[in-house]
């Protein structure tokens, strides 16, 4: 049994429909489909999902989001007329906008999120009926009644593990079960969406849930590659990677899939096959638990801008118990969260995105770390980009970090800081945020 998921710009147009269609219909195993709200027809066109966002905040401005909605409900409406579905199915998904965008407004988050929301349930109630209009047997299945339940946080709500035991029950629905990503429900029957592009954790849900065979996602580019094209034109498509080459790289702004996607299918042991919608006979990238690692240590070279450091010094620091603690305690108070703390003797320098922090509370944690923690010295830097050079293979050869390292030193980048992931699977080099592209093609050129 395979879970396929198809993402926003699959199911954009009723021609991408028809795609999705024949793909699902092609092999019998495929007996879940997640599936986004309609994205992006063009590079100009507006996803629907983010149409629901600005609806539900003019609503809560006072202003009328109603324009907005009807936009969204035409936007279905092109895609029914376009696969030739008449019928009562447009009438329900306007009604269901228009409840929604008069909901209750007390909790404003949980209000955005039921109508974020909305973009893919609907969406699901439309490829059910085109399904059935086919002749094929399909059914739309609303994620309370399949008991996907997720925990009471706004912004960054996860699964309960109770939720597979009951997905499970999905392999016993008769026909094809078209279900909505993005969102589950709390204990209290609120719907909460995961985080952008949360379709995908849907789908890896799914196929722990129901202990598929293979979990299918399906995009719009034939591979993930090695890095990204709009830097180094032409990149090599990576075929197989591992579940942990992929956490790392996604991590590090690999789109293609999100980051928090991997951990259900990797538990259930399920692999995940990349596919593209537009061109299916193409290979794809399947993420697997172990790879034959004999083509070199360096699978994929991935970076993120946006990140600042915050260096602290104080002379014997490492005999100081509880430094550490303290410090990262005050982080705590700001609601801010750090991505890595490389350390020395005397010396930790924290990096964290750097929108987590105004000005403000910069200034209040630079000086909080002085006065509290007598640092000798606190120096914050903005704008550095990470780059995460990763590969399984890495364990096994000798000299990567210095092939790295002077390919770097060979154009003229300067290492602000590095930092060899103890797993051994990455490595990342802290660069300034204007060297990044220059960074990221000396690499490639070094490993490919
Ligand atoms: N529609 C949602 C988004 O645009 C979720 C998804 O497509 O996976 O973020």
């Amino acid at each position: 049994m395979k879970v396929a998921k198809f993402g926003g710009s699959s199911l954009a147009s009723g021609e991408q429909l028809k795609k999705v269609f024949e793909i699902v219909v092609s092999d019998p195993e495929r007996k879940v489909v997640v599936v986004s709200a309609p994205g992006k027809r063009n590079s100009d066109d507006i996803k629907v999902t983010d149409l629901l966002i600005e609806a539900a905040e003019q609503q809560l401005r006072g202003d009328d989001g109603g324009l907005l909605i009807e936009d969204v409900v035409s936007r279905y409406a092109s895609i029914a007329e376009e696969v030739d579905i008449s019928g009562t199915v447009i009438a329900e998904i306007r009604e269901d906008l228009h409840t929604l965008l008069h909901a209750d407004q007390s909790k404003p988050k949980r209000y955005v999120d039921a109508l974020k929301a909305s973009g893919e349930d609907n969406n699901a109630k439309l490829v059910s009926a085109y399904f059935q209009s086919q002749g094929v047997e399909a059914q739309y299945i609303n994620p309370r009644k399949a008991g996907l339940i997720v925990t009471d946080v706004d912004g960054y709500t996860q699964v309960l593990p109770e939720s597979y035991e009951r997905l499970y029950a999905l392999r016993d629905e008769p026909g094809i079960v078209i279900f909505p990503g993005f969102f589950g429900y709390t204990l209290d029957g609120d719907v909460l969406t995961f985080s952008r592009s949360g379709s995908d954790i849907t789908g890896s849900i799914l196929a722990n849930g129901v202990r598929a065979d293979l979990y299918e996602n399906f995009t719009d580019v034939d591979a993930v590659y090695a890095v990204n094209p709009n830097v180094v034109p032409n990149p090599k498509g990576i075929r197989e990677l591992t579940y942990r080459e992929m956490r790392e790289l996604s991590y590090a702004g690999f789109s293609v899939f999100h980051d928090e996607a991997l951990i259900p299918a990797f538990r259930a042991g399920i692999p995940v096959h990349i596919q593209n919608t537009n061109n299916p006979t193409a290979q794809g990238t399947r993420i697997v638990n172990t790879r034959d690692n004999t083509n070199g240590p360096v699978i994929g070279i991935a970076s993120d801008k946006g990140f600042c450091s915050i260096y602290i010094n104080k002379y014997l620091m490492n005999r100081e118990v509880g430094f550490g603690r303290k410090l990262l305690h005050i982080l705590e108070d700001y609601g801010v969260s750090y991505e890595h703390a490389p350390s020395g003797i005397d010396d930790v320098t924290i990096i964290l995105r750097q929108d987590q922090m105004g000005e403000e509370v910069e200034a209040k944690i630079v000086s909080r770390i002085k006065q509290e923690l007598h640092a000798d010295q606190v120096i914050v830097e903005h704008n550095l980009a990470l780059i995460m050079v990763v590969g399984e293979g890495m364990r096994h050869n000798v000299g990567t970090t210095a092939r790295a390292s002077k390919a770097l030193a060979d154009a003229k980048v300067n290492i602000e800081m590095i930092n060899q992931g103890s797993s051994e699977v990455s490595m990342m080099f802290g660069v300034k945020g204007h060297s990044e592209e220059t960074a990221i093609q000396a690499l490639y050129h070094e490993f490919f």
